[in-house]
């Protein structure tokens, strides 16, 4: 546990929705913004969110005997308008492979799910394989605002050559990577700082958000984004008591958290999260960076960066 905390309390079960929309929209409009910019959410083919469900069920043990009941498993419909009534103004649909020929099926589905949800950034994946480089191009030129890379699920090194064009075109386009890398909830073969300061040694522009924060090698990943002014972090679970309680955030690396103000962001792993969406805001503003840093991380700084209005 760290000793950063100011008001530790257990994140109890979620409140009825309309309660903890209050209470959501309370917290930013006490900041004076007009809402939230989330840039970790998940949405993806029903399907394939009932098996991430079903894992997150079965499989603790290997996420850390951790158990992990999802707060929000409720139909898409729900879950936009939920995320609606928290004043969450733009949102994303992370999804990603774990094995090839999947990407350009996610994306074709990314694309249209972004279509009938304005307020979605449109989201794409990919995947190192023969063909990558076409479906980034497509998907791109088709709108695609942000994509997802997956390098614990998908154990693929970040750095494999296969994906040089496609990290060369996301680059040169500005569109943001948002990569799980670091090694937490569970390490995998490609994860940790290592493939990803090779990366970034090819791609120093590349518009990469290191998801979770590189959770638990914080550090490091703050390490490259003090050295690459492109590469930013997001929020996702991070400093809530669930994730504190296994992989806590050093006390001593706050000091650069705040210095890196203007390249944190909101995120938050909805609705795949074992506590309510209004944890995370708490678990972020207990922190005692000040109102401006949340002002930042919780909306300015991802309408900046999406241009966001
Ligand atoms: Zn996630």
């Amino acid at each position: 546990m760290n000793d950063h905390r100011t008001a530790p309390a257990d994140p109890a079960p979620a409140p009825a929705p309309s309660e903890e929309a209050d209470e959501v929209r309370r917290f930013w409009a006490g900041l004076g913004l007009p809402g939230l910019i989330d840039v970790h959410t998940h949405f993806m083919p029903e399907r394939v969110l009932r098996k991430v469900w079903d894992y997150f069920d079965a499989n603790g043990p290997l996420i850390g005997g951790l158990e992990w009941p999802i707060t929000y498993r409720a139909e898409e419909a729900e879950r936009t308008a939920l995320l609606r009534e928290f004043g969450v103004l733009a949102f994303t649909s992370m999804l990603y492979p774990h094995k090839p020929g999947m990407a350009r099926w996610l994306n074709g589905w990314a694309a249209e799910f972004a279509r009938r949800t304005p307020d979605c950034l449109h989201t794409a994946t990919l995947y190192p394989e023969p063909g990558v480089e076409a479906y980034v191009r497509e998907a791109v030129e088709a709108g695609a605002r942000v994509f997802k890379s997956h390098v614990q699920v998908g154990a693929y090194d970040p750095a494999d050559e296969r994906l040089e064009q496609a990290w060369g075109l996301l680059a040169e386009a500005r569109v943001p990577v948002v990569m799980h890398c670091g090694s937490g909830p569970a390490p995998g073969r490609h994860t940790g700082p290592e493939p990803v300061a090779r990366l970034l040694a090819r791609h120093p522009r590349l518009r990469l958000i290191v998801a979770h924060m590189g959770m638990p090698e914080y550090e490091e990943f703050l390490g490259l984004a003090e050295r690459y002014d492109e590469v930013r972090l997001d929020t996702t679970m991070v400093f809530t008591d669930f994730s504190e309680g296994f992989m806590p955030f050093p006390g001593r690396a706050l000091p650069r958290l705040a210095a890196l103000g203007d390249r944190v962001l909101l995120g938050t792993d909805f609705p795949n999260i074992p506590y309510p969406y209004l944890h995370q805001l708490q678990a972020l503003e207990r922190l005692g960076l000040g109102e401006d840093w949340l002002r930042a991380v919780c909306h300015d700084n991802a309408a900046k960066l999406f241009s966001v209005a």
